[in-house]
C-alpha cells in the first residue's frame, strides 16, 4: 500500500511512520518527489495494518494497490502531465519530438533544429551526443561537445532538449546540458541506471526493451519512480517479433493497455520500428489514433548523410507532411498538436 502524506510531513512524522512499518515487519521506502511525499509500505497483506496508519496525523490517505508496479499504477494517480516550463507531455496537446539520431557537428543539427521548431511549433529536440550502437566501430556520438551544441541549440531555438544517457556516469553530464533525459531500449533493463534517474532532477523518457513485456517496462518505470522521480514519459518504439519487412514491429497495442494501467505519458517512436522513412507517417498516424500523448521522430537537413539512423530518418518537408496528417487525426480525436 501506498501512504500519501499531507504537504509539510515533518521528518519525525516520517520517521515514526517508517518504525511504526518496521514494528509490523515490513519495508518502509520513502519517496520525497516534487509535489508529495509518499511512503511504499511493502510486505505481504500490509493492507490488513491500514488501521494503524490511517491514524498518523501526516497521513493523508491509503492506497492499496496489487500490481506489482505500485508508484506508476493508475490506481494510486489519474493521469500526470509531465510540464517542462509551460510545454507539457501527457496533456491534450500531442507533444512533439524530433530530430536526428546523433548530435553530429552545430552546423547541421543546428540547421535541422531550426526546420523542425517551424514545423507544428515542436516543442522538443532530440539529439543523441551517446548513442548504443551495435558495433564498437560505429559512430559513438560525440560525448558532451554533443551536449554543448544541444544547449546552444536550446538557447537559440527555444526548444527543449531530449538527449540520452547511457551509463550511470553520464546522468549528472545530461542533467547538466538536457531537459529530458533519455533512457534507450538497450537499458530499459538496467537498473543501476533507472536508480540513477530517479535521483534526477529532470523528467525522464523511458524507452521500452525490444524484447520486454509490457509488465517488465512498468517495472522499470517503477524503478525511477521508487527513487522520487515521477515524472516519467513512456515510449513505445517497436519490439522484436518474427515479422521482417520493418526493423521492429510497432506495437500499438502497448499504447492503449499501458494508459490503462498507468498514469504516466505514453509516446511513440514512428522511426525504429519503421526503419525505413517511407513507413513512419503510417506508423506516426496509428499511434496518435491510438492514443498516444507525443511522437518521437528522427529528422535531419539531409538523411541520407545522417552519421546514423539515416534510413528511417525523414527530411524536415516529410516531417511537415507527417505533422500536418497528424494534426487531423489529432482534431478528429479532441486533440491538437
Ligand atoms: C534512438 O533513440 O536513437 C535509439 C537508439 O533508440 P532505441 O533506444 O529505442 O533503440
Ligand atoms: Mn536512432
Amino acid at each position: 500500500m501506498i501512504l500519501t502524506l499531507k504537504q509539510g510531513a515533518t521528518d519525525q512524522q516520517i520517521k515514526q511512520i517508517e518504525d511504526t512499518a518496521k514494528e509490523f515487519g515490513f519495508i518502509p521506502e520513502v519517496s520525497r518527489g516534487r509535489e508529495k511525499t509518499i511512503i511504499l509500505i511493502k510486505g505481504e497483506n500490509a493492507i490488513l495494518t491500514r488501521d494503524k496508519f490511517e491514524a498518523f496525523e501526516a497521513v493523508d490517505f491509503i492506497t492499496r494497490i496489487s500490481e506489482p508496479f505500485k508508484l506508476v499504477s493508475k490506481k494510486w494517480k489519474e493521469k500526470t502531465v509531465v510540464d517542462i516550463d509551460g510545454e507539457k507531455i501527457g496533456d491534450k496537446k500531442i507533444a512533439l519530438m524530433a530530430g536526428p539520431c546523433s548530435v553530429e557537428n552545430m552546423v547541421t543539427t543546428m540547421k535541422t533544429a531550426e526546420e523542425v521548431r517551424k514545423t507544428g511549433n515542436t516543442p522538443f529536440f532530440r539529439g543523441g551526443a551517446f548513442k548504443p550502437r551495435t558495433s564498437p566501430y560505429s559512430f559513438q556520438g560525440m560525448g558532451e561537445e554533443g551536449l554543448k551544441i544541444l544547449k546552444e541549440i536550446s538557447l537559440k531555438t527555444g526548444m527543449k532538449i531530449v538527449t540520452e544517457a547511457m551509463d550511470v556516469r553520464q546522468v549528472e553530464l545530461v542533467e547538466q546540458y538536457g531537459d529530458i533525459l533519455q533512457v534507450g531500449a538497450r537499458n530499459m533493463q538496467n537498473f543501476e541506471l533507472l536508480k540513477e534517474c530517479g535521483k534526477a532532477k529532470i523528467p525522464v523518457l523511458l524507452k521500452r526493451g525490444f524484447s520486454n513485456t509490457v509488465t517488465e517496462f512498468l517495472m522499470s518505470a517503477e524503478y525511477v519512480a521508487s527513487e522520487g522521480n515521477t515524472d516519467i514519459i513512456l515510449c513505445e518504439r517497436g519490439i522484436r517479433t518474427f515479422s521482417d519487412f520493418v526493423r521492429f514491429t510497432l506495437d500499438v497495442s502497448a499504447v492503449p493497455v499501458l494508459k490503462a494501467n498507468t498514469h504516466l505519458p505514453v509516446i511513440v517512436d514512428p522511426s525504429h520500428p519503421a526503419g525505413k522513412r517511407e513507413f513512419v507517417e503510417a506508423l506516426s498516424l496509428a499511434s496518435v489514433a491510438a492514443g498516444a500523448d507525443g511522437l518521437l521522430i528522427e529528422v535531419h537537413i539531409n538523411p541520407e548523410k545522417a552519421t546514423s539512423d539515416g534510413a528511417q530518418t525523414v527530411s524536415p518537408a516529410q516531417y511537415a507532411g507527417i505533422v500536418d496528417k497528424v494534426s487531423r487525426v489529432a482534431e478528429a480525436l479532441g486533440r491538437q498538436v
